[in-house]
């Protein structure tokens, strides 16, 4: 495999997915930030003009907090947190939506809006439908901008954040890059407004050692936040996808970043995962997991199947074709599609297989997580 550097990224890269936080397109008081996007909407086209075979899908938060100020109550901390942000998801979507449209109109791009949900990105038909649909516009040089459908979401479905997001659509498109414009241009071994910050050039997280650094750091608007960014990046090195984090504060951000050594380039994994298997690492079910014995981790590195022998507890709900964590002593070691509800696994967690018929009332199959549908994270 080519090595990538900043030297020859431009000429590598055909897809790309650029994730706007919600700072980067507004205030902390929820006005839109107009000349941030004026200047993303103008580099976007100059960089659709310097290779006109470049295809752009945006990530874009901000939808809640440009949506929020209009709502009587703005106690986002409330117990009514979810209905007040999904309220405000509605108001400020269409407002941010008719600024990103106006500006690409103005340099001869047309937008597509597109809201998704956790489901819509696991559901295969859903997928293959979401995946269409963005090949569709991509070749039609209509720019896709995305966000997470917040107003039909809620805790148990919802993608978590839009660095998330943003990580599953680079898979579903099979994206080379994904920049994140953030406050901070790039990663660095702690909050970089703290003495003594020092910021990574280049990471290659295949062999980084995680202890370098504190991923305490998150603003103050929007869910992300750089251990969130950290873990998804991870993810999609593997499925050999590069990755910048750089910031929007400067001009030309998105250019500068793609051209010249700024911000922080990650790189994608020599050893990378099968396509096939790519997207059970990046629809992980937040909040759930199966926690499995020595014997079973044993066993799966070994490439065979999970078997609810090996299973010694369940968290959380989840259904049959979910793709699930799995667990070892509180940490992530693999993730799989389940062939049996949540519920299900509880009746039948340390029993061997011969017992399922008299312990269940639908049998699917003798192991939980086939091997074929399962990934060793670490
Ligand atoms: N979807 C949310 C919004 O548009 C943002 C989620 C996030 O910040 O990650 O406001």
């Amino acid at each position: 495999m080519k090595s990538i550097n900043r030297a020859n990224l431009s000429c590598n890269i055909h897809r790309v997915v650029i994730k706007l936080g919600s700072l980067a397109v507004t205030k902390e008081d929820g006005d839109i930030k107009l000349d941030n996007l004026k200047s993303f909407v103008e580099d976007i086209a100059a960089l659709k003009k310097s290779n006109p075979k470049t295809e752009i899908v945006i990530v874009t938060s901000g939808a809640v907090n440009a949506g929020k100020s209009f709502l009587a109550l703005d106690d986002l901390t409330s117990n009514k947190e979810m209905a007040i942000k999904q309220a405000a998801a509605a108001i400020g979507q269409p407002l941010l939506m008719h600024v990103y449209s106006e500006l690409f109109k103005g340099q001869q791009l047309t937008v597509a809006q597109i809201l998704l949900i956790h489901d819509d990105i696991k559901n295969k038909v859903r997928y293959l439908n979401t995946k269409n649909c963005l090949q569709n516009l991509m070749q039609n040089n209509i720019i896709p901008i995305i966000n997470e459908n917040d107003t039909v979401s809620f805790e148990e479905i919802s993608v978590g954040d839009n660095d998330n997001l943003a990580i599953m659509i680079a898979e579903l498109i099979s994206a080379d890059l994904i920049l994140f414009l953030t406050e901070a241009d790039g990663l660095f071994t702690k909050n970089p407004k703290e003495d003594g910050a020092k910021k990574f050039e280049t990471v290659a997280l295949e062999s980084f050692n995680i202890d370098e650094i504190d991923l305490s750091t998150k603003t103050s608007v929007g869910r992300g936040g750089m251990r969130s960014k950290f873990e998804s990046i991870r993810k999609v090195n593997k499925l050999g996808i590069t990755v910048i984090i750089a910031t929007y504060e400067r001009a030309r951000p998105i250019m500068t970043a793609i051209t010249s050594e700024v911000g922080t380039l990650f790189l994608p994994y020599q050893q990378k995962i099968k396509k096939r298997k790519s997207r059970l690492l990046t629809t992980l079910k937040k909040h759930s997991a199966i926690i499995i014995d020595d014997g079973a981790w044993k066993a799966l590195k070994s490439n065979a199947s999970l078997l609810a022998i090996g299973i010694k507890n369940v968290r959380g709900e989840f259904k049959r074709g979910d793709t699930v964590a799995i667990e070892i002593n509180k940490n992530t070691i693999a993730s799989g599609l389940v062939e049996y509800d949540s519920f299900e696994i509880k009746k039948i967690m340390g029993q061997k297989s011969s017992t399922f018929k008299n312990l269940l009332e639908t049998y699917h199959s003798d192991v939980i997580i086939h091997k074929d549908n399962l990934i060793i994270i670490e």
